[in-house]
């Protein structure tokens, strides 16, 4: 995404404000394709075409503006995600939590 953006000098629009915007912009895409699909269904309808193509974009188009994101405000979004994940596993230890949801505090 950094080569990408510099190869077309994007820099200048990509402020930690837009790329939030636009993040939330495809995020609303992709809720877009699910908001009246049957709860239920949901994640059947979504493995089958054409609706899994279009999720997949979506995914995409919100992945690469995050990591956009994450590199502008210096981010090291992989070890980030495995301390978070890792925080996770302490905080919710599978024996206390399986088939539980966290209550919320
Ligand atoms: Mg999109």
């Amino acid at each position: 995404m950094r080569a990408f953006t510099a190869e077309r000098q994007w820099e200048k629009f990509h402020d930690p404000k837009s790329l939030i915007l636009a993040l939330v912009g495809e995020v609303g895409e992709l809720s877009e394709l699910f908001q009246w699909l049957p709860a239920d269904d949901a994640a059947r309808l979504a493995s089958d075409a054409p609706l899994h193509d279009r999720v997949g974009q979506e995914l995409a188009d919100v992945l690469l503006y995050l990591v956009r994101l994450a590199d502008v405000v210096n981010v090291d979004l992989a070890q980030t995600t495995m301390s978070k994940l890792q925080h996770s596993a302490e905080r919710f230890s599978a024996n206390d939590f399986r088939g539980v949801a966290p209550e919320k505090t």
